[in-house]
């Protein structure tokens, strides 16, 4: 174990060869146990359902699918083990997809009403 800053919740300290602390470690491997659970029970099913189903971040499974620790055997949809190396730029789209997804950041600001029409006035 080395030191270091937990990739999960930020606190530094010894850090397993994943980049996480003890604590967090313990918390993956119950997650994974989850996951895989899920998976032995609903073979095929796209990681983004399945992280949606048990409350485990799709990151996370998408390492382990990087890591080949999920894979079509263990139940893993087979076209999503089979881009497993490209987990990473996976992840990336996933980001955007979230991020476009979240209200709290509005991709435009409503154009202001231009002056002109007197709509509201007229309606009085
Ligand atoms: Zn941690």
């Amino acid at each position: 174990m080395t030191l270091g800053k937990c990739k999960d919740c930020d606190k530094v300290g010894p850090v397993t060869s994943h980049g996480v602390c003890p604590a967090c470690e313990e918390t993956r491997a119950e997650s994974f146990r989850t996951v895989k659970d899920y998976f032995r029970r609903n073979a095929g099913t796209p990681a983004a359902k399945v992280s949606e189903e048990t409350g485990v971040g799709i990151e996370l499974i998408l390492e382990w699918v990087a890591e080949g620790r999920l894979t079509a055997a263990s139940g893993l949809a087979p076209a999503e083990a089979a881009v497993g190396h490209a987990a990473q730029e996976r992840m990336a789209s996933l980001r955007q997809q979230f991020a476009q997804s979240t209200p709290s950041a509005p991709a435009s600001a409503p154009a202001p009403t231009t002056s002109h029409t007197g709509m509201h006035r007229r309606s009085f």
